[in-house]
């Protein structure tokens, strides 16, 4: 029995249009939707957040443009952040997948159509140089871009100063352009000001319920099936390498989910819960089992939650030294995905 994976349509699209209010009318809100929706399915996440509203996407790779240009249809803009790489082209094309062109060679390469340009307004990155802008500007213009765009380096740190300095630096480079819309800020971004708005957002994991968008809804549950239950004696141990040993008399529970999962195997102090009883994770964290104190239980219940209300995304990510984009992305390909339905 597969470990059950719940998505929540519509609180992806409570939490695109929550992310769209906090910018001016004018201002167009996208959505990011790399990697898969961040692991969630661009198939059935690309679909719902269009019901809700969205016409501009952003993936990573040309290949995720044309998949997410299956599942949302003809109309919609996509664009895909690495560009043009060798072999995009016909991909590209053939699904009206947009490249953000990020280099000299990429403008080059490029013959025609719509394309968008991005600047590196110090990130280092992707995105050309001010040097290059300046030395390429008739080019660029001639290009005449649909977006022109750059990446915030420490967004999720408000008061770095590195958010300023990006600003700056971009708006110098814009200023060679007056035409076209001009794209800044994620999630982090659009929380920082108005000024880091621009023409268009592109939110990503405020979308997916994670920080740095405290108010966001939470988008995934995920509950793992019990395979078994065992009374281990004080002084018995539990898992690979002894590491945890009974200090009383327990009531173990085995379930369903390890690290192939993407249950991060250095992570520490996790819990699965029942009904809101917080039960420990003892012993290593195995390639497709973990270990749970179950103890505190009355009964075992057929399944112990490990992603809800209390233990979320960026909880998770905390204990096993992470970011929340990083435990969503590595949701492994062995749940059984519900989604809730919605827009
Ligand atoms: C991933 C990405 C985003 C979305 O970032 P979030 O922090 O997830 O909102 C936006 N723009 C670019 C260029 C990205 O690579």
């Amino acid at each position: 029995m597969q470990a059950e994976l719940t998505v929540d349509l519509t609180a992806i699209c409570d939490n695109w249009r929550a992310i769209d209010v906090l910018s001016a009318p004018d201002v167009e809100t996208g959505a990011v939707i790399k990697a898969d929706a961040y692991g969630l399915g661009a198939g059935k996440v690309g679909p719902a957040l269009l019901a809700a509203g969205v016409t501009t996407f952003f993936v990573a790779q040309a290949e995720e443009g044309v998949i997410l240009r299956q599942a949302i249809g003809a109309g919609p803009r996509i664009f895909n952040f690495s560009g043009l790489m060798a072999g995009d082209e016909q991909a590209l094309s053939e699904y009206q997948v947009i490249p953000v062109l990020n280099s000299i060679e990429q403008i080059e390469a490029f013959k025609s159509g719509p394309c968008a340009v991005q600047f590196d307004s110090g990130m280092n990155r992707l995105g050309m140089e001010p040097m290059d802008v300046a030395r390429m500007a008739v080019q660029i213009a001639k290009l005449n871009p649909e977006l022109i765009m750059s990446h915030l380096a420490c967004a999720d740190a408000p008061e770095h100063n590195m958010n300023m300095a990006q600003l700056t630096a971009f708006a110098a480079m814009i200023d060679q352009f007056p035409t076209g819309k001009k794209s800044f800020s994620a999630t982090g971004g659009i929380l920082l000001s108005k000024d880091y708005h621009f023409d268009l957002t592109r939110p990503g994991i405020g979308l997916y319920g994670g920080l740095p968008f405290v108010d966001a809804k939470p988008v995934v549950r995920l509950d793992l099936p019990v395979i078994q239950v065992r009374d281990v004696f004080e002084g018995e141990p539990v898992g690979y390498g002894n590491t945890w040993t009974a200090g009383k008399a327990s009531k173990i529970a085995t379930v369903s989910g390890g690290y192939a999962d993407g249950i991060i195997r250095s992570s520490a102090g996790f819990h699965l819960y029942a009904d809101g009883i917080a039960c420990p994770v003892i012993g290593r964290v195995s390639m497709d089992l973990l270990t749970v104190d179950v103890s505190a239980l009355k009964t075992v219940p057929t399944h112990l939650s490990l992603l809800n209300d209390v233990q979320t995304v960026d909880v998770l990510a905390e204990l096993a030294g992470t970011i929340g984009y990083e435990i969503l992305t590595s949701l492994g390909g062995r749940y059984n995905r519900v989604y809730v339905n919605g827009t």
